[in-house]
């Protein structure tokens, strides 16, 4: 199983708390940009010796929408060049006011067969506060144009913690999301990431960000509670910490980053790995289309390294993960070299009982704790 990742670093405006690899203003490189990607793509040898067909490809940034025609350009010929096996999950994020029936129409016929909608919330003020250029209505409206489009897997991307945001706040939320019915609910804690001006913004003392209050860290841990235990009582599988999916509707792409698979990414600051080794590429999209070798930088992992990276994504997973599995592919129990830190979160009751290395749901609402320790 392998993945084929594609970086869109352009954006119409920064939202306030986004730290990713994208620009707003940059419009004048989406071209060139375009032929940047479209060259390393039909040169895979170069970096990729894992084979150079992938069974999914997953188009995100950014904003994809903002390569306007040259999307299903670039999907056509992935597909007439045979990158894509047959039955791949093409999946493309999309903001609610890109998502126009003629854009998701085009991108169905050039192979597109799942759709991330960044909804983030459901409040036009919590909508304008963190910078969003879509209110509720467009939120809704897209999902509506998506299933017209043809579109029967998508997924809805939402945010918790948000300042400003009550409990109340994201129950009217997430109910009406339930009642939309999407096929794939991601619910991210908010990060206030250093750098953003969502963390310029905060204040300390009052504890406020964008001049409005910050949800506490236990306000947060029961709003995620809460939404685990609403989403799993309303049909939805809860799979890996943030993902909710209806029965067939896990995000396959995602679920081989989390089982430590290889994948390709092309573009501006993508990030690729193949069996212990990883590569990234020039972040600046600019550096990016002028430089011939658009290495960044590589490593062979240690295995040490890779055991900590396994448990690290794998115990993302509800399921969890095998520890024969992995000592099976690493040659180290890990059982063995991580016995300190799981026997005092299995003391603290963070780990699930059972053969598999799982986190428990007190775990899984404390995850970034937790695994610190396996890092
Ligand atoms: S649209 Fe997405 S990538 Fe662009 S600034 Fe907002 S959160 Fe970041």
């Amino acid at each position: 199983m392998s993945g084929l990742y594609l970086h869109i670093p352009f954006c119409r405006s920064k939202c306030v708390y986004c730290d990713f690899n994208s620009y707003a203003g940059l419009d004048a490189l989406i071209d060139p940009y375009v032929n940047a990607i479209s060259d390393e793509l039909a040169e895979p040898g170069r970096v990729w010796d894992g084979g150079d067909i992938f069974d999914t490809l997953y188009i995100g940034g950014g904003n994809p929408a903002m390569l306007n025609e040259a999307l299903p350009r670039i999907l056509k010929s992935l597909f007439a060049a045979g990158r894509l096996a047959p039955g791949a999950e093409v999946s493309i994020e999309m903001n609610p006011e890109d998502a126009k029936a003629d854009v998701l129409e085009n991108l169905r016929a050039a192979g597109v067969n799942r759709l991330s909608l960044g909804w983030q919330a459901l409040d036009d003020d919590l909508l304008r506060r963190i910078g969003r250029r879509h209110n509720a209505a467009m939120a809704q409206e897209a999902l509506v144009v998506a299933g017209q489009a043809g579109y029967s897997d998508v997924s809805v991307d939402l945010i918790f913690g948000l300042p400003g945001q009550s409990f109340d706040d994201w129950r009217s939320a997430l109910e009406r999301v339930i009642e939309a019915g999407p096929d794939h609910i991601s619910a991210y804690d908010l990060t206030i990431e250093a750098g953003t001006p969502l963390a310029r913004s905060v204040d300390p003392e009052l504890r406020t960000a964008m001049g409005a209050p910050l949800p506490t860290e236990d306000a947060a841990a029961q709003m995620y509670e809460w939404t685990r235990e609403r989403l799993v009582g309303a049909g939805y599988e809860h799979y890996e910490i943030s993902s909710f999916a209806r029965a067939g509707r896990r995000c396959r792409h995602n679920l081989n980053y989390w089982y430590g698979g290889d994948y390709l990414g092309i573009g501006a600051g993508a990030h690729s790995h193949f069996q212990g080794r990883r590569w990234w590429s020039l972040a600046d999209p600019a550096k990016y289309i002028e430089a011939k070798n658009k290495l960044a930088g590589s490593e062979h992992l240690s295995i040490r390294q890779r055991l900590s990276e396994r448990l690290f994504l794998g115990l993302r997973l509800v399921e969890g993960v095998e520890a024969q599995l992995i000592e099976r592919e690493l040659g180290e129990d890990p059982e063995k070299i991580f016995a300190k830190p799981l026997a005092h979160w299995r003391e603290l009751g963070m780990m699930a009982a059972g053969p598999r290395l799982a986190l428990s749901p007190g775990g899984l609402a404390l995850a970034n704790e937790v695994m610190v320790d396996f890092v």
